[in-house]
């Protein structure tokens, strides 16, 4: 499923992938703070909410039957089973923004930002990356959120998405948090594309 066009002026999409475990959601708080006028739809998953986490503020938890049903009918920009679960954009939380002229952040994992990328989505694309792979799996394992078989998933995953930011526009170092958040506050405003 393509991004929809639509004449007139859109808001920016933004992209920032990661591996688990890397800081993304408090970097992304923190970035929030530094670009209050960037909008975040809410992803769909069918994993299960973590303790804290809120339906329909952190993310839409759906069944699988229901998240397969959506994907049939396109309702989604991307899509990924990451650690087991599936995840999704929805087409329609995107465009709504983008039309009204918000810039777009999506926390998205490498899978779903490569399908962006195959459809030659105008999209930012930024990798948040550890300072070392040990720094990662210390970080990951200091977590206590998931069980050893999620641990050991997260794990193997993490060393794949690391393989990947090559080919992202740009590698964010997350050395300490409120300098990557205020690295790619910058990248966001003096970005053209
Ligand atoms: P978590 O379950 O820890 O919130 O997220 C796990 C992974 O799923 C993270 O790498 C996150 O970036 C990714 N993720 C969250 N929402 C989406 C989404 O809508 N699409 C894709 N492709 N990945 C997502």
């Amino acid at each position: 499923m393509s991004e929809t066009g639509g004449g007139g002026s859109r808001g920016r999409l933004i992209v920032l992938s990661g591996p688990s475990g890397v800081g993304k959601d408090t970097v992304i708080r923190r970035l929030l703070e530094f670009a209050p006028e960037l909008r975040r739809p809410v992803a769909f998953t069918t994993r299960l909410p973590r303790p804290g986490e809120q339906d329909g503020r952190d993310y839409s938890f759906v069944s699988e039957e229901k998240f397969l049903a959506m994907t049939r009918a396109g309702e989604f920009l991307e899509t990924a089973l990451v650690h087991g679960h599936h995840y999704g954009t929805a087409c329609s939380r995107v465009d709504e923004l983008r039309r009204s002229e918000r810039d777009v952040l999506l926390k998205i994992d490498v899978q779903g930002a490569a399908q962006l990328r195959q459809q030659g989505s105008d999209a930012t694309f930024i990798f948040l990356a550890p300072p070392s792979q040990e720094v990662l799996l210390a970080r990951l394992t200091a977590r206590h959120t998931e069980s050893p078989r999620e641990l050991a998933i997260r794990t193997r995953d993490a060393k794949r998405e690391l393989a990947e930011a090559g080919w992202y526009h740009h590698v964010v170092v997350n050395d300490r948090v409120d300098r990557a958040a205020r690295e790619i506050a910058e990248i966001v405003a003096r970005d053209p594309r």
